[in-house]
């Protein structure tokens, strides 16, 4: 799950960015609204942390453009601003969701992901293949009814897999759901992930398409 966060803020941006991190989603982070609309209009977002008093071009315009671009990725705005005309201008500018600052890191990964399920507009509470469960609300991953521990990355090159039944994915496409801008990517990360999720969960779960990429078949018993 790629999130652009837009925080202009580097002390809060920093924290926010870490959070999201830890809880398993790649970011792009944005110090400006030019910058955001750059990064917006050249990647695909699951969702966007949009912070309202941004230099160069404020939140509220970012969502308008984006918006009138027919751009429908998610947004949650974060806002200093307690005061309700505020939050019904966000609101009324497109915005899906909002957070007032000072807010919980908890509370803003668990928004998201309800955004994104939201965004994925058929409500799909787990994704079910074979004998494995994935359940993108928490997280969490059960082979056979057991549950199966799987670091951050490991589930999200599964989560990807799942979500693409049937599609080859390159090492290239998963590398993006799992690094953000500016974030060292070994050589070999994706490989190795394939082989922890293989040794947790199935040899025979996910494919190796030579020269390809990796797949995990449509139809499973
Ligand atoms: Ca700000």
């Amino acid at each position: 799950m790629r999130i652009l966060l837009v925080e202009d803020d580097r002390l809060l941006g920093d924290g926010i960015r870490a959070g999201l991190l830890q809880a398993g989603f790649a970011v792009d982070w944005t110090q400006d609204g030019r910058a955001a609309e750059l990064a917006l209009a050249g990647e695909a977002y699951d969702a966007v942390v949009l912070d309202l008093g941004l230099p160069r071009l404020s939140g509220m315009e970012v969502l308008a453009h984006a918006r009138a671009a027919r751009n429908a990725v998610p947004v949650l705005i974060l806002t200093a601003r307690d005061t309700v005309p505020d939050r019904i201008a966000g609101l009324d500018a497109g915005a899906d969701d909002y957070l007032v600052k000072p807010f919980d890191l908890g509370e803003l990964q668990a928004r998201l992901r309800a955004l994104i399920r939201r965004g994925k507009s058929q409500a799909e509470p787990q994704l079910a293949h074979g004998a494995l469960r994935l359940d993108p609300a928490g997280r969490s991953v059960s082979w056979e009814g057991k549950p199966v521990e799987l670091s951050a990355r490991e589930y999200a090159v599964l989560h990807a897999l799942l979500l693409n039944a049937g599609r080859v994915l390159s090492k290239g496409q998963l590398e993006e759901k799992l690094y953000g801008w500016g974030e060292e990517i070994e050589s070999n990360a994706v490989e190795v992930f394939v082989h922890h999720l293989r040794r947790k969960l199935s040899p025979e779960l996910i494919r190796t398409v030579r020269g390809v990429g990796y797949l995990i078949p449509k139809d499973a018993a």
